[in-house]
């Protein structure tokens, strides 16, 4: 994996700069690996987005907290992703309705909006510097979706209080000069950050809180039985009174079943070259932009770059072997920036359930997992970290809302399989949805000016008549006719 190197996108383990009075330093001062047996009240396994936000939580509850990592902090999908943080899940919202009813949706949705909150509170530019927080994320349609979207837009304002709205074809077209798109969803509540410097803050912060994180330290194995379980590494041994899986799709030994349950999807995003007043002149939206059909998902960054993320594969590709699907992409998208260098391309897995929802919750007693966050895991980690916690450290029992989303086999070598074609197949689908939406807008366009021709014509022809003679005044006519009687019709 490439990391990229910019100021809006630095790697994990770019020079930290100098920390202001108040912020939490980044400066990690060693990166220890676990040499010696110990003792702990949560061992969390995984020191991703969700393990490092469970081991903050619980240790500034009070818990003594040890994080095993089996290569570096955020080595995988958290050191790659993008940094917007959206209300809700990568669900739409009517499937889970569908799934579980409308109020356990209702109370899904507030979970993850806690989480939303979460992650702003925390990602002050006090506390991470050069955090860089934007508000407000777009969701385009590549159809014309008029109707549906205010079917849309009043369920998730008025009975999930998500500030929404919606845009028409002409406002959206004003900020995104594509005819890609039609309507959008606005969510101004959501924003963006510098995911990195995200991922940094939150372990500085639970370094602070003193957890502490041992990297190159894989958990081979684990034994859940017993009040006090233990977790075997290469070198040590631990004892702890609950443990946390957050391994995501990497877990392996420790419970291979738990990662087979997972389909792990490589997502690929790129950074552009600067591409200078051309950029502004094509995007002039400041948030991030995503579309229904989960194609594409970017923002600007560094004022004139492309912050981009598209393609997906069930396998492991070269990042630089997509660097020409993500330039297509743009290309297609706004054709007008012509040419477009990509600077730095990199990749991280996403773990995806088969249902699409977060594994949260307790396999057995003091045996945890907060894993399967998918393409949205900001909100949904942050989430996640805090209910188990609070269930670990205050027996709240809130992670019982995702029991009806069980732990399913995602399919092994067949699923990957499954899963590229599904992929392949959306991607196909939404294209000819959107060949045809575009075609149709077109026809109607046509058919307008074709009218206004026509009528423009009539108009003309009216003109260029010569006038009619002027009625002959009353006394000219000839004198009426007598009335006669009429029979009525038998
Ligand atoms: C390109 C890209 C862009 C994205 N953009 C966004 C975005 O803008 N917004 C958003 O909300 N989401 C985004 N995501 C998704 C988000 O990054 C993930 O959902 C989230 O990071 C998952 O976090 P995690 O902690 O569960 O997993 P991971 O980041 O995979 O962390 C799991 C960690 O566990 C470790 N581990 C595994 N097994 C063991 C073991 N046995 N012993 C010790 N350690 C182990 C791994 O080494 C890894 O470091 C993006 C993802 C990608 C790839």
């Amino acid at each position: 994996m490439t990391q990229p190197a910019t100021s809006a996108t630095k790697g994990p383990d770019d020079a930290p700069a100098p920390t202001p009075a108040g912020a939490v330093g980044f400066a990690i001062p060693h990166r220890d690996r676990l040499s010696f047996n110990l003792d702990v009240d949560i061992c969390v396994i995984g020191a991703g987005l969700a393990g490092l936000t469970v081991a903050l939580e619980a240790a500034r509850m009070g818990a003594s907290v040890a994080v095993l990592e089996a290569r570096q902090v955020g080595w995988n999908a958290s050191g790659h992703q993008i940094g917007t943080v959206m209300p809700g899940f990568g669900v739409p919202i009517g499937d889970l309705i569908a799934r579980i009813g409308f109020h356990d949706t209702r109370d899904l949705w507030s979970l993850a909006k806690l989480g939303m909150d979460y992650v702003r509170d925390l990602a002050t530019e006090e506390t991470m510097p050069g955090i860089n927080l934007t508000q407000g994320a777009l969701e385009v349609s590549n159809v014309d979706i008029g109707d549906r979207l205010i079917g849309r837009l009043q369920m998730l304002g008025e009975d999930f209080s998500t500030e929404v709205e919606g845009w028409q074809i002409d406002h959206v077209r004003d900020v995104l000069k594509t005819d890609r798109y039609f309507h959008a969803i606005h969510y101004p509540t959501a924003f963006q950050l510098d995911g990195r410097k995200y991922l940094r803050g939150l372990e500085a912060l639970a370094r602070q809180a003193g957890v502490r994180i041992f990297e190159d330290t894989p958990a081979v194995s684990i034994d859940p039985s017993g009040i006090r379980k233990r977790i075997v590494t290469p070198e040590a041994r631990l004892r702890a009174s609950d443990i946390v899986l957050a391994g995501n799709v990497h877990l392996g030994a420790p419970l291979q079943r738990l990662s087979d349950t997972l389909l792990p999807v490589w997502r690929y995003a790129a950074l552009t070259q600067p591409l200078g007043a051309r950029l502004a002149e094509a995007i002039s939206f400041a948030g991030s932009v995503t579309d229904t059909d989960g194609i594409d998902h970017y923002r600007i960054v560094d004022g004139d770059r492309l912050l981009w993320s598209s393609p997906e594969t069930t396998w492991a590709a070269q990042p630089k072997r997509l660097g020409g699907a993500i330039r297509r992409r743009i290309r297609t998208v706004f054709p007008q920036l012509g040419a477009v260098e990509i600077d730095q391309i990199w990749s991280g897995v996403v773990g995806q359930t088969v249902h699409g929802m977060p594994q949260v919750g307790q396999l057995r007693r003091g045996l945890w997992v907060a894993s399967g966050f998918g393409r949205q895991g900001l909100n949904t980690t942050a989430m996640a970290g805090q209910l188990i916690a609070q269930a670990i450290m205050h027996g709240d029992e809130r992670w019982r809302l995702f029991s009806p989303f069980e732990l399913v086999w995602a399919g092994g070598r067949t699923g990957r399989i499954a899963g590229q074609a599904i992929s392949t197949a959306v991607r196909a689908g939404a294209s000819a949805a959107g060949l045809l939406a575009r075609y149709r807008e077109r026809a109607a366009a046509r058919e307008a000016i074709h009218e206004a021709r026509l009528e423009a014509a009539k108009q003309n022809a009216r003109q260029a008549r010569p006038p009619r003679p002027p009625k002959p005044a009353l006394a000219d006519q000839p004198a009426a006719a007598e009335p006669h009687e009429t029979t009525p019709a038998q």
